[in-house]
C-alpha cells in the first residue's frame, strides 16, 4: 500500500525543544518571583525538583497531562508558601501562561519548512505530541491537517491511543501511515505497536537502544522524502 499519511512527533523532531523550555522556565520563575514572593525563592534547583517529584507521586493520574501537572505543581508551591487557595489558583494560571508563551516560541529546524511544504503537497500530515507544544502556533501550521496532544487524548505515547486517534482521523489503515519521531520508545515502539511504518529521526546521532529497529533512520529532515518514498516501494 502506498503511504498516504505522515505523522510527526514535534519536540526534537521538528525543532530543538531545550532552548524554548529553558526560556519558558525562566519566564515562569520571573513571574513567581515578582508576583508570589516566597514561593520559590528558597528552593535551589534540586529542592524544586524534589517538590515536583512529590507532586507527581501524589498525582499519577496526571502523568500524561504535562499542562495540568504543571498547574497543580504551581498551585501547591504557592499553598506551601502560605498563599490562599484563590491566590494560588490565579497565580498558577498566570505563571503557566508566562511559561506557555515562551514554550510556543520554538525555532523549526532550518530545513523543516521546505521539507514539510514538499511533503504536504503529496501526503496528509499530522502531529502527535506528548508535550504541550502547538504546531498551529508555528510557521509550519498551514502544512498540518491534524494535531493531537496526549493531554487531550488522555494517554501519552507509546500507548496506542494517539496513534489510533490519527488512524481514525485519517480514515486509513496502519500500513498507509508512517510515524516520524526521535524517541525510540514513545515514537518508534509506540507506532510499531499499532502496525504503522516508522522513521527514527536521529538528529543527535545516538546509537539504537535495542529492540526492533525503525523501518528507516534519518539524521536530517532533508532525508525524509526519500525515506518515505522507499517505504512504499
Ligand atoms: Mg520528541
Amino acid at each position: 500500500m502506498p503511504i498516504e499519511v505522515i505523522t510527526f512527533d514535534l519536540d526534537n523532531t521538528l525543532w530543538d525543544v531545550e532552548p524554548a523550555l529553558l526560556r519558558a522556565e525562566d519566564a515562569q520563575r520571573d513571574w513567581l518571583l515578582q508576583h508570589r514572593p516566597g514561593t520559590i525563592d528558597n528552593y535551589d534547583h534540586e529542592g524544586l525538583w524534589e517538590f515536583k517529584k512529590q507532586v507527581w507521586k501524589r498525582h499519577p493520574e496526571l502523568l500524561h497531562n504535562v499542562s495540568q501537572m504543571r498547574l497543580v505543581t504551581l498551585r501547591e508551591l504557592q499553598l506551601a508558601a502560605g498563599f490562599t487557595e484563590e491566590e494560588a489558583e490565579t497565580g498558577a494560571e498566570h505563571a503557566f501562561a508566562a511559561f506557555l508563551t515562551e514554550r510556543h516560541k520554538v525555532q523549526l529546524y532550518e530545513e523543516a519548512l521546505e521539507i514539510l511544504e514538499q511533503l504536504a503537497g503529496r501526503y496528509t500530515l499530522g502531529a502527535l505530541t506528548n508535550g504541550n507544544a502547538d504546531i498551529y502556533k508555528t510557521d509550519a501550521a498551514e502544512y498540518f491537517d491534524f494535531a493531537f496532544l496526549a493531554e487531550d487524548i488522555g494517554a501519552a505515547k507509546p500507548a496506542p491511543d494517539m496513534f489510533q486517534a490519527a488512524l481514525a482521523h485519517a480514515g486509513t489503515t496502519p500500513d498507509c501511515i508512517v510515524h516520524v519521531g526521535d524517541n525510540p520508545d514513545h515514537d518508534i515502539k509506540g507506532a510499531q505497536g499499532v502496525g504503522m511504518y516508522t522513521v527514527w529521526m536521529n538528529g543527535r546521532n545516538h546509537s539504537w537502544p535495542g529492540g526492533r529497529r525503525a523501518d528507516a533512520e534519518i539524521r536530517n529532515l532533508n532525508e525524509l522524502p526519500a525515506a518515505v518514498e522507499a517505504l512504499a516501494g
